[in-house]
Parts: C-alpha cells; sequence; structure tokens
C-alpha cells in the first residue's frame, strides 16, 4: 500500500548529495520523477534530490538494479515518463526504494553515482509526460461557494455538487512546464450594459491554485475504474495553474462550460511526487457538513475516506516588476491546504471512468481551485478580490483587482509532519506576457 511509512520516511536518513539535506523540496525522502535537459544534450528522466538531478538512463547501466526496480528505471529513462507510469505502483515504489538506498550516506555507490548527478542549475527540466488529455474537475468547495455566490448570491452551490465531482475536459496542447510565460489571450469580452462582444486582451486574467493528478496504468474503454482500486492508477501529484480570462469566461461560459477563457495555457510544476512520497502526509477525508449527502456507493470506499485526502500547504504569490525592481519580497496572496478538497483524487478517477470513459498513463487530472474558507486563504484573484470590487494593495502601493503583463505568479506546496522530513513540490511560476497585436 503507498499509505504506509517505511524506512524511505525515515528522518534520521540523509543523502550524500549534501544539498538535499534540509531542502524544502526535494530531501532524500521526496525523490521525484521528472524530465530533465543537461545543457546541450537531449531530455531523459531523472529523479530530483537536492539541487541536483540523477540521471535515471545513466543509473541502468550501473548494474546497481535488478528486478522491478530496473525494470521502472528502464521505463524511467528516456524523453518521457509515461512508460514508468504505466507500470503502476509495484515497480515505481521498488525503485524509490533502491533510489533511496544507494543515495543514503554510506551507500557504497556513491562514486559510481556522482558522475550521473547534474546541478539542477545547469539543466532544462521539462514536461514529465507526454499528456494524451487533461480534464479539470471543480472540487475545492470554498473556490465553489465563493465564486457561486458572486453569480448566485442565495444559491451558491448547484444541486449536482455534493453528488458529482463535477469536471470537464480541459485542454492538453497548452499545459506548459513551470517557467515558460503565459501569453495573455485576445478573445470576447460582453460588458453587462453592453449592446454586442467586443474582442481584445482579456482584461480579467487570473490564477487558479490547483492540484494535478498523474494518473498511472490506467483502463479500458468500457471498464470502469472502482473507487477501491483508484489508488492504484494515481502515480503522483504536481501543482497546477488553470490560468482563467474571467472576462471571456462570463461571455461564453454557458451553455457548455469554459473554452477560451482557460485553454490558452496552464502552467505545471515539472516533478512528479509519488504518492509513496506523499504517505505520511496522507489523512482522512474530512467529514461532511450535517445535512450533506452521503456519496453514492460508487464513490464510496473505506480506506480511501480513511486516507484519501492529502494535509497539504499550498501557497501562492505574486511578485510584479515593481516589487522586483525595489527588491521586496513577493506578496502572498494565499495559504491553502489541499485538505479543502469535497472529493478525493480517487472519487475523480472513479467518477471520470464510471461511464466507460478509458484514462491512459501520463494523462492529467485538476484537482479544480483549492481555496480555503477564509480571506487570506482563496485560490483565485477573483476570490481574494471580490470579483474585482476590492483591489489587493502591495507594499509598493500598486493595486491588483487582476492580473498584469509583467507580473510573476508562484505556487509552491509543503508537507509536514511531526516526526516526518518535510517536502515539497519545486515551484510552478509563471510570468504574464502581453496579449499578441490584434489583426
Ligand atoms: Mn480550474
Amino acid at each position: 500500500m503507498s499509505g504506509t511509512p517505511d524506512e524511505t520516511h525515515d528522518p534520521a536518513r540523509q543523502s550524500w548529495v549534501a544539498s538535499a539535506n534540509g531542502h524544502p523540496d526535494f530531501p532524500i525522502q521526496n525523490l521525484p520523477f521528472g524530465v530533465f535537459s543537461p545543457r546541450g544534450a537531449g531530455p531523459r528522466g531523472g529523479v530530483a534530490i537536492g539541487e541536483g538531478i540523477l540521471d535515471i538512463a545513466g543509473l541502468c547501466t550501473t548494474g546497481l538494479l535488478t528486478g522491478e526496480a530496473a525494470r521502472a528505471a528502464e521505463a524511467a529513462s528516456g524523453a518521457t515518463l509515461n512508460p514508468l507510469l504505466a507500470l503502476g505502483a509495484g515497480p515505481r515504489r521498488a525503485l524509490r526504494g533502491r533510489l533511496s538506498e544507494l543515495l543514503a550516506i554510506g551507500s557504497s555507490a556513491e562514486a559510481q553515482l556522482r558522475p550521473l548527478l547534474y546541478e539542477a542549475s545547469d539543466c532544462t527540466v521539462g514536461l514529465p509526460c507526454a499528456i494524451g488529455d487533461y480534464t479539470d474537475f471543480y472540487v475545492g468547495i470554498h473556490h465553489a461557494m465563493n465564486i457561486g455566490k458572486q453569480f448566485r448570491p442565495d444559491n451558491p452551490l448547484l444541486p449536482n455538487y455534493k453528488y458529482i465531482p463535477v469536471g470537464y475536459h480541459g485542454r492538453a496542447s497548452s499545459v506548459r512546464p513551470s517557467g515558460v510565460a503565459v501569453r495573455r489571450p485576445n478573445g470576447q469580452t460582453k460588458a453587462p450594459d453592453a449592446a454586442s462582444p467586443s474582442f481584445g486582451p482579456c482584461q480579467k486574467l487570473d490564477y487558479e491554485l490547483e492540484l494535478g493528478v498523474w494518473i498511472g496504468p490506467g483502463n479500458s474503454l468500457g471498464e470502469p475504474i472502482l473507487v477501491g482500486q483508484s489508488a492504484e492508477h494515481i502515480a503522483g501529484y504536481c501543482l497546477l495553474n488553470d490560468w482563467s480570462a474571467r472576462d471571456f469566461q462570463a461571455w461564453e461560459y454557458q451553455p457548455l462550460g469554459p473554452f477560451l477563457s482557460k485553454n490558452f495555457t496552464s502552467t505545471i510544476s515539472c516533478w512528479i511526487v509519488t504518492p509513496e512520497a506523499l504517505a505520511p502526509f496522507r489523512i482522512a477525508q474530512p467529514a461532511r457538513l450535517e445535512g450533506d449527502p452521503a456519496p453514492l456507493p460508487y464513490l464510496l470506499d473505506p480506506a480511501d475516506q480513511a486516507s484519501g485526502a492529502l494535509d497539504l500547504d499550498l501557497e501562492v504569490l505574486l511578485l510584479t516588476p515593481a516589487l522586483w525592481e525595489r527588491g521586496l519580497s513577493p506578496h502572498r496572496l494565499s495559504n491553502s491546504n489541499a485538505c479543502h478538497m469535497y472529493w478525493t483524487a480517487a472519487q475523480m478517477v472513479t467518477h471520470h471512468t464510471c461511464g466507460g470513459c478509458d484514462l491512459r498513463s501520463g494523462d492529467l487530472l485538476g484537482t479544480g481551485t483549492i481555496s480555503g474558507p477564509d480571506a487570506g486563504s482563496f485560490g483565485s484573484i477573483l476570490e481574494a478580490t471580490l470579483g474585482g470590487r476590492q483591489p489587493i494593495v502591495l507594499e509598493t502601493g500598486e493595486e491588483r483587482r487582476f492580473l498584469e503583463d509583467g507580473d510573476e505568479v508562484f505556487f509552491h506546496a509543503r508537507a509536514t509532519r511531526e516526526g516526518f522530513v518535510s517536502i515539497g513540490f519545486g515551484e510552478c511560476r509563471a510570468s504574464i506576457q502581453p496579449a499578441p497585436a490584434l489583426l
């Protein structure tokens, strides 16, 4: 079971990669998988360890791996990690266990592995998978309430919300790794008092603080993934910024949902943080409110309810050009937690497939915006500024109702539990470039 801490989580274990010890994101207890390109060379699979990246293809040639671990490493040595994700939890766990031994202080493999270790700062880290399909959910209940209130003050949650993990099929082609700038989109907007819409740059550009869920083996068409089996199909997690053009969204979203308001870019953190790494930070799915319906039986699994949620702190920071020029710190827009999901990742997987839809290795699910209950924990600027009515004031005296060109948004995630070493996700950041000139 991915849910049980083992020797790979031992807080006493340290790495001979010195930068890993005390690293906020990538201590030896994390070992996330990704795809990196050393300077002047092509992309290949790697493992983040402190400020370093271990080349998995190189590791395959050392003779240090056998059995399932060797199988997983072979699958992780190419330009995408889809083959690794397809193998499922067993080989992935075996590789993690062996990596933990090999990278620990005292490992006799240190001299053999040192030449396979790259400085992350000398590498480009890209998308870990070829993403076939991307689906975005809406399971952050405080976000759904806050947004619903703006549109329907008396009736913020639609009647389906507590029965269905609501989602829609997103756009995989425009998912980009952290660090790639986002171009402000052009599109249609219709002001409430205008007779007809206009075309031009988005005026209400927003971020959405989400988790991404990577699909492991997946299912065949027509063969649903039962909720008790869903955990086996979750290969890991990342941070996801589902950039949103709120003015386009308001005009286009009925009757079929968001389209250009969401499809111009989505930014993800590059490292796949595995369910194994997150085992110490799993918590029970928070109890539903008095009077809420129980999930329908096909979405209800005792083990999933007992440990299907994550205690994961989430943070959103904003750096404007003026803050940067004056050497000031980024402004913290939000501090939320992944526990504010009304549905678990396993329930999302099961609902997605219950009608027979096939999920494939390397598909990406978004959770939807994860807001907390209070101001200061909202996962979008639309919530933080009450739809743009109440601006955020920065240390420079600047105001923001929505994002402006040159702004840079950072997401961080941090899992913490007493008796364990904290791990993080690495950064999910992007700056905003002006919209392309209109024809
Ligand atoms: Mn979203």
